[in-house]
């Protein structure tokens, strides 16, 4: 899949999935935008992307679930790079309890960032990508977004309703040649995971036919899949990429 001279903008892209995504973006030729609430994490992700694979990347600070903050980072894409071509929503967090433990706080904060984040970046590149009449979106969401899991009430609905919307906005941009796809990782060994008890991890993997936790390139190339000229004509799909954990 080749992605020479397009531009991409990652969020969430200072660590895990996402640092391996914006790599991945990279390597196939794709300019970058590492956008990142942890501005120093984010800045030293981007310098060594750009070593690694010789095209631009700059870091941008951004809380996605902050419209104003959104806007600022795909203003500054434009600003240096002409265009954006790609969006990935990827920043994501978990605040894990059980329903009668969960805090309104922990609720909402989930919501605004893993939904309301996606809906803030989409909102803002919609536009210059109808002016361009060209475009992928693709929305990292999760298992638990599919089959639902105990202990993330909130994580679930976000990931449940970013495939809504994932089906929503493919609808209403397809005619522009912009499409809008997800991605539904399972367990992948990221810091989000390393906390996990054994027991869980081993539960885990007796719950996944591939017998192992995913790797973050297992999510990127998946996602370089998508956001890949090739695929035009699919859009609204969720690409669960989880060992064949949650199968539809
Ligand atoms: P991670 O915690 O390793 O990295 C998340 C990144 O998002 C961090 O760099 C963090 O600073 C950034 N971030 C957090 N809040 C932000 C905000 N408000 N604005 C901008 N950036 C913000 O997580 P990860 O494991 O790499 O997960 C990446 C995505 O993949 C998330 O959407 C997550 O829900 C999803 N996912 C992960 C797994 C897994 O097993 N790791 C499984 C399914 C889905």
């Amino acid at each position: 899949m080749d992605l020479s001279d397009k531009v991409a903008v990652v969020t969430g892209a200072a660590l895990g999935i996402g640092r391996t995504i914006a790599e991945t973006l990279g390597q196939r030729g794709a300019h970058l935008v590492v956008a990142d609430l942890q501005v120093e994490k984010a800045e030293a992700a981007g310098k060594e992307i750009a070593a690694d694979t010789g095209r631009r990347a700059i870091a941008v600070q951004v809380d996605v679930a902050d419209n104003a903050s959104a806007k600022a980072m795909i203003d500054r894409a434009i600003a240096e790079f002409g265009r954006v071509d790609i969006l990935v929503n990827n920043a994501g967090i978990t605040r894990d309890n059980l329903i009668m433990r969960m805090k309104e706080a922990d609720w909402d904060l989930v919501l605004n960032v893993n939904l309301k984040g996606a809906f803030n970046c989409s909102k803002a590149v919609i536009r210059p990508m109808m002016k361009q009449r060209y475009g992928r979106i693709v929305n990292i969401t999760s298992v638990s977004g599919l089959a639902g899991q105990a202990g993330q009430t909130n994580y679930s609905s976000s990931k449940a309703g970013l495939i809504g919307f994932t089906k929503a906005l493919a609808k209403e941009v397809g005619s522009r040649n912009i499409t809008v796809n997800a991605v539904a990782p399972g367990f992948i060994e990221t810091d989000l995971t390393a906390d996990l008890p054994q027991e869980l991890k081993d539960m885990a993997i007796q719950m996944t036919p591939v017998g192992r936790f995913g790797k973050p390139e297992d999510v990127a190339n998946a996602v370089a899949f998508l956001a890949s000229d090739e695929t035009g004509f699919i859009t609204g799909q969720v690409l669960s990429v989880d060992g064949g954990m949650v199968m539809q």
